[in-house]
């Protein structure tokens, strides 16, 4: 049986153990698995789903500023990452859509 310390007391107790038997301060924290990494929640759009983004805001030329703006206010609070990339992207395609404007 492995024994940590407590963060409160210092006191030895059981890896497994929510709380400390002598001071009663939880150690749920200490447990694995708890607290995940914001990373994990907000991993940002890769790969292919930012490539089937990008695609869908090439195929609709000016909604795609629009759509983009508004899934960014629709994810800036959860997911900040995805949104700033999402973002970003909408005006790239929009860039792209001015130059095959002008070269047309
Ligand atoms: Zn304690």
């Amino acid at each position: 049986m492995t024994l940590i310390k407590c963060p409160e007391c210092g006191h030895k107790v059981p890896e497994h153990a929510i709380s400390c038997p002598k001071c009663g301060c939880l150690l749920a924290r200490e447990r694995r698995g708890d607290d995940e990494p914001p990373e994990a929640k907000d991993p940002g759009l890769r790969g292919l789903s930012l490539f089937l983004w990008f695609l869908l805001f090439l195929a609709i030329p000016f909604a795609a500023v629009i759509l983009s703006s508004s899934l960014y206010y629709a994810w800036r609070e959860k997911y900040p990452k995805c949104a700033g990339q999402i973002n970003m992207l909408g005006f790239v395609v929009f860039g792209i859509h001015c130059v095959a404007a002008f070269a047309l």
